[in-house]
């Protein structure tokens, strides 16, 4: 058994500022000299304290208050006692009455006088309710112990829950990004670009899509290795992701092919943004020491508002891509919704 008292101690001036902490064995945050002593407490329970201070100061003497302080992060019902003395104030708070005497105990080792009108105080008030049935005393306890525990366990909770909601974003965010060039990958970009349609026929806007390919890619890899293939693709995502506008949605549609759809945008805009990406991806990369220029083929295709849906567009817009590809390749084509 731990023979020190548990409990803490300290001196404040007569508005309660903390002038000479005596004890602490409790580990209370925020328990610090020039501190107001409102500050420890739970913030429903400063009102409690003022409350303390203001009758302590009238009657010399104020017994057993039960405050609702913090100890690490947790908010504890400590009951505090405290005696006025020469216009300073001792208080002390400890969990249980016996620990009070026994700090007194030791507290008139430190400063007598205070210390011996305190444990009068406190001895007084034990005989005044000696009393009070000790199963009331009790269900009181307990009732306050719980009440305590409930506000901690829902701070837990919504602590979790934060917890939980942060890690749900993660992993969905996981689930819908290309880890290689960290834009949208095909689920992603399925999810976003079924809300764009389904809004763009809603809305009788306009919308286009591009799909789009990387020239004679096998040939990068072959020449300079799968890892400055892997840079140069990202390299190319990035551009790309830098010529488009925030509501433009990119995704890599699978190996060297993605996939683009341009809200509020018809195809003759989206050629305009097309030509603007094949400039920006062909200007020579720097990747690990090598120089080298890739070209993409896009095709382009624009929703049918009567009878359209995503995959039909992306249809038309990879049957633009083979064309643009059999037609010599790092060149734009636009579909003309015939297959022609
Ligand atoms: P083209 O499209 O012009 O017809 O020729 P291509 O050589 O690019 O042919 P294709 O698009 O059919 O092939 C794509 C190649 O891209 C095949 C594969 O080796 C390579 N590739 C696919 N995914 C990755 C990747 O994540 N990293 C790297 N480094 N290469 C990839
Ligand atoms: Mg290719």
């Amino acid at each position: 058994m731990n023979d020190r008292p548990a409990g803490l101690a300290f001196i404040c001036d007569p508005h309660g500022i903390i002038k000479t902490i005596l004890m602490d064995e409790i580990g209370v945050r925020s328990l610090a000299v020039g501190q107001f002593i409102g500050r420890i407490a739970d913030p429903g329970s400063r009102i409690k304290v003022l409350n303390f201070i203001a009758d302590l100061r009238a009657k010399g003497a104020a017994v057993q208050w039960e405050v609702n302080i913090l100890v690490d992060e947790r908010t504890e019902t400590i009951p505090f006692s405290g005696v006025s003395h020469k216009g300073c104030l001792m208080i002390l708070g400890s969990r249980d009455v016996i620990d009070s005497l026994r700090m007194c105990d030791e507290l008139i080792q430190i400063d007598p006088e205070p210390a011996a009108l305190l444990r009068a105080a406190i001895q007084s008030h034990l005989e005044s309710h000696e009393s009070e049935s000790l199963e009331q005393l009790s269900i009181y306890d307990q009732i306050s112990r719980l009440n305590n525990e409930l506000i901690n366990l829902q701070r837990d909770l919504m602590k979790k829950n934060a917890e939980l909601e942060s890690l749900n974003r993660t992993i969905q965010m996981l689930a819908s990004t290309d880890m290689l060039t960290g834009q949208n990958n095909r689920m992603g970009f399925f999810d976003k670009g079924e809300q764009q349609v389904a809004q763009a026929m809603r809305y009788h806007h306009p919308l286009s899509a591009m799909m789009f390919d990387v020239d004679k890619f096998k040939t990068i890899n072959d020449t300079y290795g799968h890892s400055v293939g892997d840079k140069a693709l990202a390299e190319l995502a990035a551009r790309c992701h830098s010529v488009l506008r925030k509501v433009d949605i990119l995704g890599r549609y699978g190996g060297d092919e993605f996939a683009i759809l341009l809200p509020e945008t018809s195809s003759a805009g989206a050629c305009v943004v097309a030509e603007r990406m094949r400039q920006a991806v062909s200007q020579p990369m720097q990747i690990a020491d090598q120089t080298l220029t890739v070209t993409i083929s896009i095709g382009i295709a624009e929703l049918d508002l009567k009878n359209g849906d995503l995959e039909t567009l992306l249809q038309h817009a990879d049957r633009a891509l083979y064309a643009a590809k059999d037609a010599g390749r790092n060149c734009i084509f636009v579909d003309n919704g015939e297959g022609g």
